[in-house]
């Protein structure tokens, strides 16, 4: 394990030292409830291989990882039936608001018009 990874707080998650609430799981990636729910669902999916974020990622690491969040957009909205829809962010790169420096996929739940934005 490289230091980066010692340290990173979603690669401590993934290994389970801190706890989390797991929507979806698999060898590649791990999908979780977001610690600051910004509508109820709210969720990130992460690849488990340890990536920075998309400036990060080959083209093999795309098909790989990505391709789970139709999966998991689908998994969130037949959990809930009030789903209506779902936010597909990624905030990449420091720049762009990106504070955990792990690649993270947030997907949002909305229920109505009124929901906050985040
Ligand atoms: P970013 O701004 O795109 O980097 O988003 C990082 C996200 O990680 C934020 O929405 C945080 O609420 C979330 N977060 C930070 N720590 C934890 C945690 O321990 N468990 C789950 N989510 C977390």
């Amino acid at each position: 394990m490289t230091e980066l990874e010692k340290d990173c707080l979603f690669c401590k998650i993934i290994r389970g030292e801190i706890p989390s609430y797991t929507v979806f799981e698999n060898d590649d990636v791990k999908a979780f409830l977001d610690i600051s729910q910004v509508t109820k669902g709210h969720t990130l999916i992460i690849p488990k291989k340890h990536l920075v974020n998309f400036f990060d990622y080959s083209q093999e690491d795309a098909a790989r990882f990505l391709q789970y969040i139709p999966v998991v957009a689908q998994a969130i909205k037949e959990s809930d039936p009030t789903i209506k829809g779902l936010n597909v962010e990624v905030n990449n790169g420091e720049i762009a608001g990106q504070v955990v420096m792990h690649s993270h996929i947030h997907l949002i739940p909305r229920r109505s018009e009124n929901d906050p934005i985040s």
